[in-house]
This record gives structure tokens, C-alpha cells and sequence, in this order.
């Protein structure tokens, strides 16, 4: 059995006041310090009546409390006037968004959904984010958009549209979210019985492969990644950082140069013909343009692989001669295959290939020099329990439902890529 907290019966809640009472400010509407660069944290401090002179020295201190301390409460921050603590209480928030409910699974996987405000999308919208605990390390699977606008035809989120992009508020919010159900940030606990790695950080990797298309709400992205990569905060190192796209060519370019993340591509076809089927942004940014900005992606080499995703499809894309033309396309690019078991989804048009045929595909490929894992699902008993869940105003709906699920189905496929 799953364990399950249903964070919408107060009985069954942890005691976290704090994030209670933080997150109707933040559904509030007040402007959060969460995500802002430090250049608009100086002109928050400013706002808030901050001398010139000072400015600096007050982001430092706020820095320190949010991201190294995980603070989420501006009376925490003791080392900062109180008031200036008041006045910055006044006009901002530093809480987390609402949890609308936690899933613990057997192997230790984590499922959150979070609520955020509608921000122009005309409802609250919701997010899943999922945390996967392997040997050594902890995987963090954050979202980028509510939906997607691209049509990848072996993804559920693919049929459902784009409500919006997140900001680099919600982006951030999940990774601190994750850390403190974790007891990641010093001076916290971790919760009794929870599967996380032996030694040091609890969330130790993330992968921006949660739902939609990053490159496609790039400036967001990259503003929360460069939040938490920054040594004095968050502190995650680049290398452990994937970001997965589809294939946008020019955010590509701009992704090794502007941030300096890992680079991870869902490829799924080695043929443009069924590439424009299976990822039809291929129709805009071939295979042909789409390797070539692989093979000069910015700190590519043999330790800084990048990972290739390739979703097993049975009689689509898994024969030998896919595996010869997949060595053939990749000659030259420093990378890793994951191949992944295709898991159906209701309505969806594919079938996982037979596990032999799996096997065959991942024997060629690493005989030619690639390392070819094949991913195994992670959570599978949540998954499950996905279409109970159960908003506090709302049952959600079916299309809600099968996004959550869609987004975890993912999430599970890449537990384990990204940088070692
Ligand atoms: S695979 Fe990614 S880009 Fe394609 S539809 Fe799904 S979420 Fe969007």
C-alpha cells in the first residue's frame, strides 16, 4: 500500500502553520521574493525604504535565509531588523504555495501537488512535482508549464493544452517545497522512515522534465536555475541539473550559453518522417539541425554527456535497423541513451515493445560504445492513486487527473539521468 497524506483533511496534516499561513498570502496576490534575481531584490529593498548604501548587504542576508536556511517567514530572519523584517512583511511574501496533498511510495518515490495562484490562467492552477530516491542520490522532476502547447503524440500532457507558463517563483518553489518535506535544509529533520540518500543532500539532482516544454518559457527557466545554482543559495551544482526539451534548436544554443545546465533531448526517432509523428516540433527543427546543435553544445564532452531519451514503441521505433541508424546519428556526440519502457496510457495510440526486443536494441547500442540503461518505473503505486486525488474545493477533473499522471509517467523515466 502506498502511504498517502491527504493535506486537504486537517486531522492528516503535518504541522507546518507557517506554510499554511504563507500560502494565502501568496494566493493573496502580494509580490514574493521567491525567484527574484538579486538586481530586483535590491530594488524590492529600495521599496521597502532601504538606504542605497545597505541594499546589498540586506539581499545578502535575505539570500542566506531563503536559500541556504530555507526560510519561509520574514520573523525568522533575526539577523535583519525587526523593522525592516515588518515592513518587507508589509509589501512581500517569502512563502511556500499551498501542498494540496503529499504521496509517499513503497520504493520511496514522492509525489507533491501544489497550488499556485491563477496568475491570468482564470483558476488556481495546479502542479505536480516528484521526488525519486535511488542509491547515492535524490532525482527532483520539476514542471515548467501547466500543459504544453507541443503535440508529442506518445505523451499524455501532449493532448492537453497550455494553460500557462510558471514564473520563476513556482519553477524555485517546488524545488524549496521538496527540500523542506525532505529536511533538506539544515537544521530540519528529515521525516522518520523517509527513503532519501544515506549521506549528504537529500534532493542532490533535478531535471526540468516535468510538464511542458521549457525552452519554451525559457527567461523563466533559467532565472530559477541560476537561483539555484548560485554557491551562496541553493548551491546545486550545474552538472546536476538536466534540462529536457523536444528539441527547440535556437533555446538550445542559449541553454548551454546562458545557463550551462546538462542537456537532455527527447529523440524518440532516428527517421524525420517518424520523428515528425512522435515529436512534431521535428517538422520545424529536423533531426539533421537538432544533432548538429548536440554536437556543439556548449561543455559537451565525455563527462559532460548528453542524455538521449528514447521511448520503446513496439513495431514503431525499436527494430535492429532503428538501433544501427540511432549509433549511425550520434557518431561524434558525447552521450547516453535512456531507453524507455513506453508505460500506455488510456486512449493512447502505442504499445511498450516486448521486453527481448528492449534488450536486443539495448545490447547493439552499448556494443557501440553508448550507454543504453533501460529506465524502470518508479512509483508505480502512486501512480495508481493519482486518479483519487482530490482537491480542497474540487474534485478534479479527469483532464487534471491524466495530466498528473502523464507528468509522473515522465518523471519515473528519467529517475537516474543527469550528471553522476
Ligand atoms: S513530451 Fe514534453 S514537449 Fe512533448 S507534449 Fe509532452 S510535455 Fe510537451
Amino acid at each position: 500500500m502506498p502511504a498517502t497524506i491527504d493535506l486537504t483533511d486537517p486531522s492528516a496534516r503535518p504541522a507546518r502553520p507557517q506554510a499554511a499561513k504563507a500560502a494565502s498570502q501568496t494566493m493573496d496576490g502580494k509580490p514574493t521574493l521567491i525567484g527574484m534575481s538579486r538586481e530586483e531584490m535590491v530594488a524590492a529593498m529600495a521599496d521597502a525604504g532601504v538606504p542605497e548604501k545597505q541594499r546589498k548587504m540586506r539581499v545578502n542576508q535575505i539570500w542566506h535565509w531563503l536559500y541556504v536556511r530555507g526560510s519561509s517567514d520574514f520573523a525568522d530572519m533575526h539577523t535583519i531588523s525587526k523593522e525592516l523584517r515588518e515592513k518587507l512583511a508589509e509589501r512581500y511574501t517569502v512563502a511556500r504555495p499551498e501542498i494540496v496533498e503529499e504521496q509517499i511510495s513503497n520504493d520511496g518515490t514522492r509525489k507533491w501537488l501544489m497550488r499556485f495562484p491563477p496568475r491570468g490562467a482564470g483558476r488556481p492552477v495546479e502542479v505536480e512535482t516528484v521526488y525519486i530516491p535511488e542509491e547515492g542520490r535524490g532525482t527532483l522532476c520539476i514542471s515548467s508549464q501547466v500543459g504544453c502547447t507541443l503535440t508529442c503524440t506518445f505523451c499524455h500532457t501532449g493532448t492537453q493544452k497550455l494553460v500557462r507558463n510558471l514564473t520563476a517563483e513556482e519553477i524555485l518553489s517546488q524545488l524549496l517545497v521538496a527540500r523542506d518535506r525532505l529536511g533538506d535544509f539544515p537544521h530540519k529533520d528529515t521525516p522518520q522512515g523517509a527513503i532519501v540518500p544515506a549521506e549528504g543532500r537529500k534532493v542532490t539532482n533535478i531535471v526540468m522534465m516535468g510538464m511542458g516544454e521549457p525552452l519554451y518559457n525559457f527567461d523563466n527557466v533559467k532565472q530559477a536555475l541560476l537561483i539555484a545554482s548560485d554557491g551562496d543559495g541553493l548551491a546545486l551544482s550545474r552538472r546536476r541539473i538536466t534540462l529536457s526539451t523536444s528539441g527547440v534548436v535556437p533555446g538550445i544554443v542559449r541553454t548551454g550559453e546562458e545557463i550551462g545546465v546538462m542537456l537532455a533531448i527527447s529523440l524518440h526517432a532516428v527517421r524525420d518522417e517518424l520523428r515528425d509523428e512522435l515529436v512534431p516540433i521535428n517538422k520545424k527543427y529536423p533531426l539533421k539541425e537538432l544533432l548538429e546543435a548536440c554536437r556543439t553544445y556548449p561543455g559537451v564532452s565525455n563527462a559532460r554527456r548528453i542524455t538521449f531519451e528514447y521511448v520503446m514503441l513496439k513495431g514503431v521505433n525499436d527494430s535492429l535497423s532503428d538501433a544501427k541508424e540511432l549509433v549511425r546519428l550520434l557518431k561524434g556526440i558525447p552521450a547516453k541513451i535512456n531507453l524507455i519502457p513506453f508505460n500506455p496510457w488510456p486512449g493512447s495510440a502505442y504499445e511498450c515493445s516486448d521486453w527481448e526486443t528492449i534488450e536486443t536494441f539495448a545490447d547493439f547500442v552499448n556494443a557501440n560504445g553508448y550507454a543504453s540503461p533501460i529506465r524502470t518505473p518508479r512509483g508505480r503505486d502512486i501512480l495508481a492513486a493519482c486518479g483519487q486525488l482530490k482537491s480542497e474545493s474540487e474534485r478534479m477533473r479527469k483532464k487534471d487527473r491524466d495530466e498528473l499522471e502523464s507528468m509522473a509517467l515522465q518523471a519515473m523515466m528519467i529517475a537516474g539521468h543527469g550528471a553522476d
